[in-house]
């Protein structure tokens, strides 16, 4: 039986020539012998405290800012797992990793088996041209990264977001979720889809 795990990493967020001290949250869904991990922000040792000794399948990124791709690579090296992400997020990937790349690309609608639960990717461009968010039917609930928070949607002021498809992305694909799937944001507190709706 699936279930998910989660921690709070903390760091910083850099764009466009500004840096900001960040909270991120790491998402883990797997059993005892299996996981994914969602997310690799700061700290491989953050991530591994979560994960234990189990077998991570993927490294799923949501999007590649770097408060959540800065230690994918080094993840990677530590549990030997692919990287996945959005391929239109690679001019985004490019300013943090520049000499090295992810392994699968994700595409609206690729599917992730992991301890006997799907995750399914939506494409969510908006707050980066390769934002996806992860829907996880059986279990109720949708890994929205940094597309919806709770409270609204994610942050479109800097280069590669855009506002006004963020807002379609949220109404298309997160929207047309049932009402009560918990929403597992990328920083701060967990919502549904329904309290959503209303803001
Ligand atoms: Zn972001």
């Amino acid at each position: 039986m699936a279930r998910i795990d989660h921690a709070v990493s903390s760091g910083t967020f850099s764009l466009d020539g500004e840096t900001f001290d960040v909270d991120n949250n790491i998402w883990v869904i797997g059993d005892d012998t299996e996981c994914v991990v969602i997310d690799a922000p700061h700290s491989v040792d953050d991530i591994m405290a979560v994960v234990g000794d189990r077998k991570v399948k993927a490294i799923l990124l949501t999007h590649a800012h770097d408060d959540h791709c800065r230690v994918a690579p080094a993840l990677r090296e530590r549990v030997v797992a692919p990287i996945m992400l959005h391929p239109a997020d690679k001019p985004v990937w490019e300013l943090t990793h520049t000499d090295e790349l992810w392994d699968l690309d994700l595409a609206d609608g690729t599917e992730i088996e992991v301890a006997g639960t799907t995750l399914r990717v939506l494409h969510t461009p908006g707050h980066a041209p390769g934002a996806v968010c992860f829907y996880a039917p059986e279990l109720g609930c949708v890994f929205t990264g940094d597309t919806l928070f709770h409270g609204g949607p994610g942050a479109t002021g800097r280069s590669f977001s855009d506002a006004d498809l963020i807002v379609e992305s949220i109404r298309t694909q997160l929207f047309a979720l049932p009402d009560d799937t918990v929403v597992h944001t990328g920083h701060g507190d967990d919502t549904t889809i329904a309290a959503e709706r209303v803001e």
